[in-house]
């Protein structure tokens, strides 16, 4: 079955989401081990703060997407219900826990 558009525009943003998410969960251990260089180096432990922005987008973004509704059934794409505990799943999670709308139907 071909995606209507609004389910193609929801699948794109999840996609893209997804992306944030996984380049700040990768970059934001690089960045604490720069800061903790720097700190080192120059003496200044505000070097540390360096980190809060990207940390703080880095939840934000999570957040989003445990929030996430759905754009083919509206229920939250990833799980039935928000549960923050169950967060780290979601970058490998591909497909609506209720109707299936699936990640692997976009095609470009
Ligand atoms: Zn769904």
């Amino acid at each position: 079955m071909p995606l209507k558009p609004e389910e193609r525009d929801g699948l794109l943003k999840i996609r893209q989401l997804k992306k944030t998410y996984w380049a700040l969960f990768v970059s934001i251990p690089l960045l604490l081990i720069a800061a903790q260089v720097l700190v080192q180096v120059t003496g200044q432990w505000a070097w540390i703060a360096s980190i809060l922005v990207p940390f703080v987008w880095g939840v934000t973004v999570q957040q989003k997407l445990i929030r996430y509704r759905c754009p083919r059934c509206g229920e939250p794409f990833f799980y039935p219900a928000p549960v923050p505990s169950h967060a780290t799943s979601i970058p490998s999670q591909k497909r609506c826990q209720h109707c299936g709308l699936s990640e692997d139907q976009l095609q470009f």
